[in-house]
């Protein structure tokens, strides 16, 4: 038996907070890659504080030297060893996070491969219980809670593009379980929270987003790639290089998020970018646009890698009025000039 009744109405606490003028603005993940882009963006409202909960595991504080100091600004840091339980119910317990939220963009979590699998009991109580805890946060003071879910939960997709009322097709028990099951049950949590506590809820289905600040070694095919091009590498396309992604810049992406947190729409959205490569036509950009000398060559790939994405982003359009602006060829080079200053090598004359 299905229950038809409808979701409790938001309280008028929780309507009034939405309306208020400044807005209490909670990030976790903030020290990350896309975290650390969209408080440089909250940052630039006035009207806006920003408070980030990183345990730095893959994002570092480096990414926010601009804001720390700042008045509107708070930076909540806990040590890598604590388990994640302990230190999301810091939150809840010690004194200074004891403050009432509007609004909670929830992103803790690694994003890489490399990095989720080094750990995967470590990523899955990230999802499970992480997400868990922000949503009682959220239930305590009304805010609003955005997840930054994923693509991954498409799986390896048998339905191309993805659209949202796609169901994924996702191995339960492989490598890379503890992070596709792990925001697949986070997505499940947020939408049990909505029906059964009135929760509001934004679910972002993110998919693979690149730009400054990515960890540069953290595996990722985009960093991967810009990097090695700059310290004259091979580039290095694991087989069969026919394997497909969809990126986006990571200026729109934030904007995608933003939108559908400040809208209407529980989600799940996608939002990524629909131009589609395959991994050898990536390496041919970058080589062409970073380093016309530098190798191609193939490796071996690892398991259950998705063979194809690309996001349908019909509801984005029409339910938040966004498309990616950013087209790849031009988002490389942007990202290339990060990457310089931090590795230190110059372009060659
Ligand atoms: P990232 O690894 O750069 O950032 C994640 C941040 O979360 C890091 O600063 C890390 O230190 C922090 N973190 C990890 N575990 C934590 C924990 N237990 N407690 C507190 N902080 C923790 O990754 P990103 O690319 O910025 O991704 C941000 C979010 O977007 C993630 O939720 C990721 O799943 C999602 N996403 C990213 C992509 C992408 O292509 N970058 C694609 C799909 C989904
Ligand atoms: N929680 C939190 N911060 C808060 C409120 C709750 O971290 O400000 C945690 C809380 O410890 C619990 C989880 O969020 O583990 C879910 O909270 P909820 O109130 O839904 O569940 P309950 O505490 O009733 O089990
Ligand atoms: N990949 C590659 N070379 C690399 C790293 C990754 O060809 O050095 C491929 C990988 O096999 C996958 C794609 O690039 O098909 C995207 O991998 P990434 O780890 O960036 O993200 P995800 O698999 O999570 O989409």
């Amino acid at each position: 038996h299905v229950s038809t009744k409808p979701p409790p109405e938001p309280s008028p606490l929780r309507k009034a907070k939405f309306f208020q003028a400044n807005m209490r603005i909670l990030v976790t993940g903030g020290a990350g890659f896309i975290g650390s882009h969209l408080v440089d963006k909250l940052m630039q409202n006035e009207k806006n504080e920003v408070i980030v909960v990183d345990n730095y595991f893959t994002g570092s504080k480096d990414n926010l030297k601009q804001w720390i100091g700042h008045p509107r600004f708070e930076l909540i840091r806990h040590g890598k060893a604590l388990p994640v339980v302990c230190l999301f119910l810091q939150i809840y317990v010690t004194e200074p996070l004891l403050i009432e939220v509007d609004q909670i963009y929830h992103l803790a979590c690694p994003a890489s491969p490399i990095f989720y699998k080094y750990n995967p009991v470590k990523t899955i109580k990230t999802n499970v219980i992480g997400t868990l805890n922000m949503l009682g946060l959220a239930k305590r003071t009304g805010a609003r809670i955005l997840l930054t879910s994923t693509s991954e939960v498409y799986g390896d997709p048998l339905v191309h593009p993805q659209d949202e009322t796609y169901w994924g097709n996702v191995n339960p028990i492989g490598v890379r379980s503890c992070y596709d099951e792990g925001k697949r049950v986070a997505e499940t949590l947020m939408f049990d929270y909505h029906r059964q506590h009135g929760i509001e809820i934004r679910i972002a289905r993110i998919f693979n987003t690149y730009g400054p600040r990515m960890n540069i070694d953290d595996g990722r095919v985009v960093s991967n790639f810009i990097a090695q091009a700059i310290r004259d590498e091979a580039l290095t396309v694991q087989l069969p290089g026919t394997q497909t992604r969809s990126f986006c810049y990571v200026s729109d992406m934030v904007d995608g998020l933003m939108r559908l947190m400040e809208g209407d729409n529980t989600g799940p959205i996608n939002i990524g970018n629909p131009g589609e490569f395959t991994m050898l036509e990536l390496a041919e950009n970058v080589k062409e646009l970073i380093n016309p000398e530098v190798k191609i060559i193939t490796v071996e790939n690892t398991p259950d890698d998705p063979q194809q994405r690309k996001p349908d982003i019909t509801k984005a359009k029409e339910l938040l009025g966004w498309e990616p602006k950013v087209k790849l060829r031009d988002g490389l080079p942007l990202m290339e000039e990060d990457f310089r200053g931090r590795l230190g090598i110059s372009r060659k004359k």
